[in-house]
């Protein structure tokens, strides 16, 4: 294999992740992140410095043959100076400047025919104020909102007063029947190839995901719809790397893209043993331009996120971990930081089991055993 160094953007377990299947294959890898505790700090040479600051990132990928990312509050500005340098920069930094910004992204999928809910931007809270006939919506902040953050719905004309006072955008609320995610990949050669749908499971009351199940429980024909639309999207994109597409299915059996990240993500952990390929071997065959591999599903799959424990703060500690393990078909996956806080993504768990019944059982054993706590008198 082609000894080609690999410098990743961001330090965290999506890197962390991309990095263990690297070492199977003797790639040398290089990290840059802010934080010096980060997951990735112990595994590879480590930069601890800024991802949006242009020198540090220019100097951070002096060194390296190719650039990806695991994160996309990067600099761009550097990656394409990099890039014109005769790097390698995959995901290419036009598109993670699209996609960094959702006003920029929605108009992308609508310029190209890809499904998406209807929207308005919008500059400021006032700007927004004047669109009580769009009611109800969802208000987006354009940039750095992430996991929820940066995310509300505004019912009614009352609920306008709270909308977000920055550039952002205002969806029509969905009825959604599911949250799905298809990952796809592409490679420098062009050849294109999606993962089967995973679906969010969500808590009936508490509206919170629960566990992610692979594959979704959809007919077919959604399914391979929903798969057809992702390729479509990478084609237009013309990117390299993988791309991990968001959508909703509504209740009247229609797919919408919500949002895409140009990294694996944590709709593709369960690829690790549920799947052929992995979407952290994907993304390191589609950056070194290999054969794309079979992205079949081995076994059912559900994947729980182990999150810090509301009220603990501190060094981490991992209660049930025997339980659990005494379970066929289960494999944990802690990300190596040191401290939790509540809902910190501390680690996953991934089930996989072939009958599907069994497999939902498991994962809620594990979601309700497997508890990341602060060490006492750290709360
Ligand atoms: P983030 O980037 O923070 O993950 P998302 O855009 O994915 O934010 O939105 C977070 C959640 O809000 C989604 O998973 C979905 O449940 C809900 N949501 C987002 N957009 C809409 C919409 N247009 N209609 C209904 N619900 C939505």
């Amino acid at each position: 294999m082609v000894q080609k160094h690999i410098g990743i953007l961001g330090g965290g377990q999506l890197g962390r992740m991309l990095i263990q299947k690297g070492l199977d294959w003797n790639i040398p890898f290089s990290v840059l992140d802010p934080d010096p505790h980060a997951p990735c700090s112990r595994l590879a040479p480590f930069t601890c410095g800024s991802l949006t600051d242009y020198e540090t990132v220019m100097r951070f990928g002096e060194p390296c043959d190719i650039l990806t990312i695991e994160i996309e509050n990067v600099n761009t500005r550097a990656l394409k100076a990099l890039a014109q340098q005769g790097k390698q920069v995959f995901p290419q930094p036009e598109v993670i400047e699209c996609i960094q910004d959702k006003r920029t992204q929605k108009k992308f999928f609508v310029d190209h025919g890809i499904p998406t809910s209807d929207y308005i931007l919008t500059a400021n809270r006032e700007d927004v104020t004047r669109q009580a006939d769009f009611l109800p919506a969802v208000n987006k902040l354009g940039r750095e909102g992430y996991d929820g953050r940066g995310v509300q719905i505004l019912r009614t004309p009352s609920d306008l007063s709270k909308a977000f006072d920055s550039p952002g955008l205002l969806e029509k609320l969905v009825d959604i029947d599911k949250e799905i995610s298809v990952i796809v990949a592409r490679n420098g050669n062009g050849d294109v190839r999606a993962f089967p749908a995973v679906e969010m499971v969500f808590h009936p009351e508490a509206n919170l995901v629960d566990f992610l199940i692979s594959p979704a429980e959809l007919p077919e024909e959604i399914s391979l719809r929903a798969e057809a639309i992702a390729v479509e999207l990478i084609s237009e994109f013309r990117m390299v790397g993988i791309l991990a597409v968001e959508m909703f299915v509504t209740l009247s059996g229609g797919i919408l893209v919500n949002e895409v990240a140009p990294r694996p993500h944590n709709s593709g952990h369960q690829t690790i043993e549920g799947n052929v390929t992995s979407q952290y071997e994907q993304h390191l065959r589609a950056i070194l331009n290999l054969p794309l591999g079979d992205t079949a599903v081995r076994y059912p799959s559900a994947m729980v996120n182990l999150l810090g424990e509301p009220g603990h703060q501190g060094e981490a500690r991992y209660l049930g971990l025997e339980g659990v393990l005494d379970i066929p078909g289960v494999y944990v996956h802690l990300y190596g930081k040191k401290n939790t806080k509540p809902f910190r993504k501390m680690g996953h768990v991934t089930v996989v089991d072939r009958d599907v019944e069994s497999l939902r059982k498991k994962a809620t054993f594990v979601k309700n055993t497997l508890k990341v706590v602060a060490w006492p008198n750290q709360s």
